[in-house]
This record gives structure tokens, sequence and C-alpha cells, in this order.
């Protein structure tokens, strides 16, 4: 499993992508949390930058998260020119999980409202690549 499979968001190299884009696979969209002060990570950290060990366990982002900001995109960049107009979003869930990405196609811009009830669901992209998507919770 590759990041080139994983379809909207980057990750920095401290991230364990690759288990990232497999929990995706398995329809589970996961974060991180540090079993020594708590702390939870998204994108997925494998180490506590607090603890300065690497004591992580991953866990599912379940539940319902609220809109935090979003931004709708009329021109997408290199290589996602078809993909636009689409509307980038800050969810944020619990255990201070922020996570940034898409809004679902099915929220009409009209209904979009800051502190609105979105949940996170894994999507399959074009040419086998995975993601997540907010929809409406
Ligand atoms: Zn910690």
């Amino acid at each position: 499993m590759s990041l080139e499979n994983f379809g909207t968001v980057s990750f920095t190299t401290e991230a364990k992508a690759a288990d990232f884009v497999t929990y995706l696979e398995q329809g589970k969209v996961m974060a991180t949390r540090c079993r020594k002060c708590g702390t939870s990570y998204f994108p997925p950290r494998m180490d506590c930058p607090k603890c300065l060990i690497s004591g992580i366990e991953w866990f599912e982002i379940k539940g319902s998260g609220k809109l935090a900001t979003y931004t709708v995109v009329n021109y997408g960049p290199t290589g996602f020119e078809d993909d636009a107009p689409y509307t980038l979003a800050i969810a944020e869930f619990g255990d201070g999980i922020q996570m940034f990405g898409r809004l679902s196609r099915d929220i009409d811009e009209g209904d979009i409202k800051l502190g609105m009830g979105l949940k996170v669901i894994p999507v399959k992209l074009p040419g086998g690549r995975v993601a997540y998507e907010f929809q409406k919770d």
C-alpha cells in the first residue's frame, strides 16, 4: 500500500500514512492517541511530542463532529482541475481531533452552516485510491 493511493490529504513523513490508508481500505478513519498523556493526533503521529515516547495507539474516529470552517474551491490544483468546484472543510471531533477534508457533494452549498453536524466516511476514488469525506450527520 503506498501513499499515492490516498486521494486528498497530504501527510508528513512522520505519519504512518501507509497504515492510515490500510485502515481506510477497511472502511475505518483512524487517528492516534498517546498512551501516556492521552493526547489525540490527526493526521496520525507515531510519537508524542509532549512525552517524547512512541507509545501510541490507533483509534477510530466515530460519532458526530462539527463544521469549524470551510472554503469553496473553484479551481482545482494541477491534476484535480476536473474536481472543482468542491468544498474544503475543517471539522472538530471529540478528543481534540481537528480534521481537514472535503465536504460530500451531497451537501448543497446553501445547506452548509458553521457548527453543523458532520460524520467522516471513507470513500473510494477512481483508480483505486481511497480517501475520506465529511457527510451530514
Ligand atoms: Zn503524550
